[in-house]
């Protein structure tokens, strides 16, 4: 799977890097975005519907390599899939999914006070993450989560 990024997609998600902390930046403009489709139409992955029934054909994800199954092994990559155009903060939601791949799928972070939050954590780390990098000052924040994501930066270095 190679990068697909509409030139209408490319201004928030270049928004999005922009605003990361330098030591992660880097890192997240290699990662693949697949923006303006189906990608199961595409052939990224086969599932249709998110747990809460949703279509994958029209929210934002994030699809792990061990869920492209219908790729082969050398074409797996984490990728951020964006059917239709989203926010800023959207986009840095799912970055944050990312990190917590790259940094271990097992990091659980308490959810903050938000509804999205508390679905799991995967949604926990994604919205702690997509505030602290809006503010690291968030008074959602708990001192925690703070100490996480500082020493996780340090270990991107
Ligand atoms: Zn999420």
């Amino acid at each position: 799977m190679n990068r697909h990024v509409g030139y209408g997609f490319s201004a928030p998600i270049s928004a999005a890097i922009d605003i990361l902390p330098e030591s992660l930046r880097h890192h997240m403009t290699d990662v693949h975005i697949v923006t303006g489709c189906d990608p199961v139409f595409i052939g990224l992955h086969a599932y249709r519907y998110s747990s809460d029934g949703r279509s994958y054909k029209h929210i934002a994800h994030v699809v792990y390599p061990y869920h492209q199954l219908t790729l082969p092994k050398h074409l797996r990559h984490p990728t951020i899939v964006l059917p239709t155009m989203r926010s800023i903060c959207d986009i840095l939601h799912e970055m944050g999914h990312i990190v917590h791949f790259w940094y271990g799928l097992d990091i659980i972070v308490p959810a903050i006070d938000d509804d999205y939050a508390r679905i799991n954590h995967h949604e926990a780390f994604a919205v702690a993450f997509q505030h602290w990098v809006l503010s690291s000052n968030d008074p959602m924040l708990d001192e925690y989560i703070k100490h996480l994501f500082e020493s996780l930066l340090i270990r991107s270095r």
